[in-house]
Order: C-alpha cells, then sequence, then structure tokens
C-alpha cells in the first residue's frame, strides 16, 4: 500500500501575499488525488512531533531560536524568503513529523513506500540555518531517524527539485552512511551543486543546464545517478520530491514534463526494489505552479501506487 501523509496545519503557515510557497500548493494537491485512481491511498495525518526529534541534524541554539522566532500575529521575517506566522511553527513540526512517520510505517513494513504532501519544504535549512522557504531539513531528520530509531546503516536521499539541495548536502557532507544525490539547474539558487562537490565521496551532483529538458535528466540518472545507487545499497531511499523543474514553473527554466516525473519515479522504485524491498519515501519539497503541481503530484503518487 502506498501512504499519503500530509495535515491540514501545514495549510496554516502564512506567507505574504503572492508569495510562491503558499498554502494553495497543498489545495492544488489535494484537488488533483481526489479522483476514484486515488481511493486505495491510505490517508494519514502527519504527527505533531517534539523539536527535539531534530537535534542529530540541526544545532540545539538554531532549533531553540526558531521555536521562539515565532510572532502571536503578523508575520516575521527570520531569513531571506523565509517568513513566520503564528501558524508556522506546527507546520514546520508536522513537516517534519510526516516524514519521520514515513519512516516508521514503511520500515514497520505498514506501507510500502509513503508521499508527504506537507509545507514548509526542507532541503534547503542547513545545520544552523533557515533558507529558500525551509526551516527544519524534513528528509535529513527522516534519514536519521531511520538510522537511529531503526538500525540502518545506509539512506540515500535523491533530490530532484529544480534547485540545489545545499542544507542536505551540508549537512551530510562528512558522513559515508548516507547518500545524496541531486539534478538540479544551474547556475540557479542556491548557486551550490557543482559536479565537483563530492563530500566524502557520498555526494553526487549533476547540474543541469538551463532550457534543458528529460533527455539531460535520464542521461543524469542512467550515467550518474542510477549506478551510484547501485555501488552504495541503500537500505531505504528517501526522495526530496520537488516538480519545479517542470516547464511551466515560474521559478526556473527546465522543461521536464509529467513524463519526466513518471520516469524518474520508475526509475527510483527499480532501484530500491533491487536493494531495499521497495522502501522509498517521498517527500515533497519545491513546485510553484499549482497546475503543473497538482498534474505532476498525480502522476508521482499514481506511479507510487502502481505495483
Ligand atoms: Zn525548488
Amino acid at each position: 500500500v502506498t501512504l499519503f501523509i500530509s495535515h491540514t496545519a501545514c495549510l496554516d503557515h502564512d506567507v505574504p501575499k503572492g508569495f510562491a510557497e503558499n498554502p494553495d500548493r497543498l489545495l492544488a494537491i489535494a484537488n488533483a488525488l481526489s479522483g476514484d485512481e486515488f481511493d486505495a491511498l491510505d490517508q494519514e495525518d502527519a504527527p505533531l512531533l517534539p523539536v527535539d526529534m531534530a537535534v542529530n541534524v540541526h544545532s540545539s541554539d538554531y532549533l531553540d531560536y526558531l521555536e521562539h522566532a515565532r510572532p502571536r500575529e503578523g508575520m516575521v521575517q527570520i531569513a531571506p524568503d523565509v517568513m513566520m506566522s503564528p501558524g508556522t511553527w506546527e507546520a514546520v513540526l508536522r513537516s517534519m513529523g510526516g516524514a519521520v512517520y514515513a519512516v516508521d510505517a514503511v520500515l514497520n513494513q505498514r506501507a510500502r513506500n509513503a508521499f508527504c504532501a506537507t509545507r514548509p519544504p526542507g532541503h534547503h535549512a542547513e545545520t544552523a540555518q533557515a533558507m529558500g522557504f525551509c526551516f527544519i531539513n524534513n528528509v535529513a531528520v527522516a534519514a536519521r531517524h531511520a538510522q537511529s530509531a531503526h538500525g540502518l546503516e545506509r539512506v540515500a536521499i535523491v533530490d530532484f527539485d529544480v534547485h540545489h539541495g545545499n542544507g542536505t548536502q551540508e549537512i551530510f557532507w562528512s558522513d559515508p552512511s548516507v547518500m545524496y544525490a541531486s539534478t538540479h539547474q544551474m547556475p540557479c539558487y542556491p548557486g551550490t551543486g557543482a559536479a565537483s562537490e563530492t563530500g566524502a565521496g557520498n555526494i553526487f551532483n549533476e547540474p543541469l543546464e538551463p532550457g534543458s529538458d528529460g533527455e539531460a535528466l535520464r542521461l543524469a540518472f542512467e550515467e550518474g545517478i542510477i549506478p551510484a545507487l547501485n555501488e552504495f545499497r541503500p537500505e531505504l531511499i528517501i526522495l526530496s520530491a520537488g516538480f519545479d523543474a517542470h516547464w511551466r514553473d515560474p521559478l526556473a527554466d527546465l522543461r521536464w514534463t509529467e513524463e519526466d516525473f513518471e520516469w524518474i519515479t520508475r526509475q527510483l522504485m527499480a532501484v530500491a526494489n533491487d536493494h531495499c524491498n521497495g522502501r522509498l519515501i517521498s517527500v515533497l519539497e519545491g513546485g510553484y505552479d499549482l497546475e503543473a503541481l497538482g498534474s505532476s503530484v498525480a502522476m508521482h503518487v499514481r506511479t507510487l501506487m502502481a505495483e
């Protein structure tokens, strides 16, 4: 079974009018998954977990700062493109909680795979720095949880968001027990992600030229990321699933289609089948054109549900 994890509290992370990362994104996803074909999804609420779950990833000073930065009303800016409203903190904890819950469900064999439709996203958040719409690095917390609570030795994070996951790379830079692989547009925000950035031999960056399409992406996976995954032999695959490489997306300039997201999903499911009984969790990152986000997530989830 495929788990679909979300929570209405993730709608209460308010942002200024016109902000790209807004609550309408989750409504577009819910709408796109409202058809009968998604009835078989096991829909569950993302739990509210204590912030301590993130201490293996973020500094306690940073977590303390975030927790106390939340305003009683209005909004405060805590970093460029990172705004906090009264509802933000619960949304942050539930985004983290959803990813952790997905790990538990998949490793306890209650579900084969899982998709977390939560916000705020996480892959730009570094050890002690909020950045680019992100507060807590959800996939990083999930990977550490898989290791500390379930004893896994090798976890792979694959990030197909159009932006490089600088935070995830920074967090695992010198940790060979976690592999981080990313396709992303370059040059683009946040500026990291050159192929020469390899960490402890566990970082695999596949920068893509602006304007490039599914052909370049297939090459990056077939010649770079998939062979690296096969060599690493992950016991769990975690996806930083951003859908902003879609041709319609306003924040970047790649030319991917729904079929490209389907292809990536199939490839990574095949790797998961080969190495870890199909165990895969997918966590929403970016995707800012509402129509493209809905149709791309529907394709991704439809593929995850197929046996
Ligand atoms: Zn992005």
